[in-house]
């Protein structure tokens, strides 16, 4: 490992509201310009305060042509589907939903025991050749998640390899790496990317030092090419959200839940929606 991926780019997340008035972080957002290729949104849920009354969730939505990924740290979503598929994505659990040419669903977050909700929602897009695929679903419950743990380093392995750990979620077009990293203090970490692979990671937690560069807590981070990165902690532990992933390098073409390649096939799939063809099944 000799070339360094450097930080090229610090967002500061912003206050979004989605669904029915949901108030969520998000980092990135689908867009034309399509700057984190293959991924294309980030959010991050955190509801902390039960004051705040009831958490109204996302009601039956389309989607088409990305993948979505939930991973939920405390609290539930609780989701249905158009294919028949119902349950609860609880603490430490993943799903990652490719919706291909098609899917309805609700997500709705509900509260755990100490009155939170902590999660993310990831969307990683699907190559032209994938959009009107199959949906398909990889449901993984937080014990077949391994973690690995070496010398500070803890790392929840959900898709990719770590020092021959293997995450659950296999088969996906982007070949990305998606961990939950976390180092206690006074430690340093390299790891290997795939070069060519973009490369961002989500600081939720303390703060450390990335390929040099401190930050704290909460921000996105993108980085240049290169083959590995460095994690440094000094006084502070620091817990992130790793992604890496193939790019498609393909135009894109968003419009709200879907993510196509031309306005045709927006103006198709929106086509469908109206005449009641969306689904597939
Ligand atoms: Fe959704």
């Amino acid at each position: 490992m000799s070339n360094l991926r450097t930080v090229t780019q610090l967002i500061e997340p912003q206050t979004a509201i989605e669904g029915a008035g949901v108030r969520l972080l998000r980092s990135i957002a689908p867009r034309v310009s399509n700057l984190f290729d293959p991924f294309l949104l980030f959010d991050h849920f955190a509801f902390n305060d039960p004051l705040e009354g009831p958490i109204r969730g996302f009601p039956m939505h389309p989607h088409r042509g990305i993948e979505t990924v939930t991973y939920m740290l405390e609290g539930a979503t609780a989701h249905r589907d158009s294919l028949g598929n119902a349950g609860l994505i609880g603490p430490g659990d993943v799903q990652w939903m490719s919706a291909g040419r098609g899917i309805l669903h609700e997500e709705m977050p509900r509260r755990g025991e100490s009155g939170s909700i902590y999660g993310f929602q990831l969307w990683v897009n699907l190559p032209s050749h994938l959009k009107m695929s199959a949906p398909r679903y990889q449901e993984v419950t937080a014990s077949t998640i391994p973690a690995y743990e070496k010398n500070g380093v803890r790392i929840r392995v959900v898709a990719g390899t770590v020092d021959g750990v293997t995450g659950p979620v296999t088969d996906i077009a982007a070949s990305p790496l998606y961990m939950d990293v976390e180092l206690t203090p006074g430690i340093e970490w390299h790891f290997p990317i795939p070069e060519r692979h973009t490369l961002i990671t989500y600081v939720f937690e303390g703060e450390g030092v990335f390929s040099g560069e401190t930050i704290a807590a909460i921000k996105m981070v993108k980085y240049n090419d290169g083959d590995h990165i460095t994690v440094k902690t000094e006084n502070r532990p620091v817990r992130f959200m790793l992604m890496a992933g193939a790019p498609f390098k393909e135009p894109i073409v968003p419009y709200g839940p879907f993510v196509m390649n031309t306005i045709e096939e927006i103006q198709q799939t929106l086509k469908e929606l109206r005449n009641g063809t969306f689904i597939k099944e």
